[in-house]
């Protein structure tokens, strides 16, 4: 069996991961490169039987909907089968009609034609078989993939971390599926971001509830797709009593009913408690009870920071794109913030990572007991020797063949 990765050895993002038998191949994510990799590679990839070509593959398998594990699923040969998780799906069609009617790019219908996994139910790709797994990512319905070929067992993680909502069952589902794996290939974002503190989703929530108690006018802004930290919000404006409010229905609040729809934990069910979409009829209710605004760096937004304008501003996202220094550096997202500050917005940072943490894949490389690691997704992937895991650690180049 080979396995190569076509790009993400050595960049945070645009992951696409290939294995491949004599009969069969398969190829798992098929990722945009972030604008702010490091080493971005820039000219479009070509895989032959893949995006151009007679097609030559039995499937392309997405982990999760961030767009750089799918942000390519368009330039997939339409005869190639594609599988993502089932909510996953839902959730990123939305993305993309949203895409294709506010900026007349993205393709829903490609996406609804999608196959969907079923957890733990194996799939066959000619002489390959995949077991599905759902893992803790800050993408929710988020996947593993544990695969079997040729006497050999691999295991992709996509991106994970085990910091949050589901985060403490994921070592347990580590022991119980995926022991003595001969090749794990896991994301090591961290690797270059050690001095980034992890807190995990729950203490996060303790925070928001602090913080909500505090202070009657308060604004977020996190990822629409974040679901595990607008849960915890959600969760804290509940018990805070403030009215849950969003900037418009149309995007989140379809994400939020999707998920609210295919849950059975109380913790993802939106409907709990009436969320309002924001206009000015809200502004009477807004002035008497206090809310908890869950914004967008949009003009809806702003126009409500404006109108209360001695909030609190929870900054949740990622404090890379507020660096100037940092090639993420978003201007946008850094003058929208700034305009809220100087209106009489005081803010406060509070954000957990999406991936793993130092420990945390030290952690899965133990408890797999893997012969063979292979770290994906990081700028700085021989980190990973540092960390004193016993397993042979090898550090692949972009488009490198390993065959185990
Ligand atoms: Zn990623
Ligand atoms: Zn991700």
């Amino acid at each position: 069996m080979q396995v190569r990765i076509y790009r993400g050895t050595h960049q945070i993002g645009g992951c696409v991961t290939e294995v491949k038998t004599n009969t069969s191949r398969i190829i798992i994510d098929m990722g945009e490169e972030l604008p702010s990799a490091i080493r971005m590679e820039h000219s479009p990839l070509e895989i032959d039987g893949v995006t151009n070509g007679k097609p030559d593959c039995n499937a392309v398998l997405i982990t999760h909907y961030h767009g750089d594990h799918v942000g390519m699923f368009e330039r997939i040969l339409p005869q190639i089968p594609v599988y993502m998780g089932k909510v996953a799906k839902q959730i990123f069609a939305v993305v993309q009609s949203t895409l294709k009617s506010k900026l007349n790019k993205g393709n829903p219908d490609k996406v609804r034609t999608f196959n969907e996994y079923i957890i733990g139910k194996p799939l066959s790709f000619g002489d390959i078989k995949v077991t599905p797994f759902t893992i803790d990512h800050s993408a929710f319905d988020a996947y593993m993939l544990l695969i079997e070929a040729d006497s050999k067992k691999i295991l992709h993680t996509g991106d994970f971390r085990m910091h949050g909502a589901r985060g403490g069952k994921m070592p347990a589902v580590f022991e119980k599926y995926c022991k003595d794996i001969d090749v794990l290939i896991t994301e090591g974002t961290m690797l270059s971001r050690t001095d980034e503190k992890v807190v995990t989703e729950h203490e996060l929530g303790a925070q928001a509830d602090k913080l909500l108690r505090k202070n009657k006018y308060v604004f977020a802004l996190c990822s629409s797709t974040n679901i595990d930290t607008i849960a915890e919000l959600y969760n804290a404006a509940l018990k805070t009593d403030k009215p849950f409010i969003i900037c418009e229905n149309e995007f989140q609040g379809e994400i939020l009913k999707i998920v609210t729809q295919n849950t059975t934990s109380s913790f993802y069910d939106f409907n709990r408690r009436k969320i309002y979409v924001y206009g000015k009829n809200l502004h009477g209710l807004m002035a008497e009870k206090g809310f908890f605004f869950l914004g967008r760096t949009n003009n809806v937004t702003q126009k409500a920071i404006a109108n209360f304008p001695n909030n609190l501003f929870i900054y949740s996202m990622w404090n890379g794109y507020l660096d100037k220094r940092h090639p993420a550096f978003d201007e946008y997202k850094n003058d929208f913030i700034n305009s809220a500050i100087h209106g009489g917005s005081k803010m406060v940072y509070l954000h957990t990572s999406g991936h793993a943490g130092i420990d945390e894949i030290k952690k899965v490389c133990e408890i797999t007991n893997a012969k063979t690691v292979i770290p994906i997704h990081s700028e700085k992937p021989e980190m990973l020797k540092e960390l004193g895991i016993k397993s042979n650690i090898v550090i692949l180049q972009d488009n490198e063949i390993l065959t185990i």
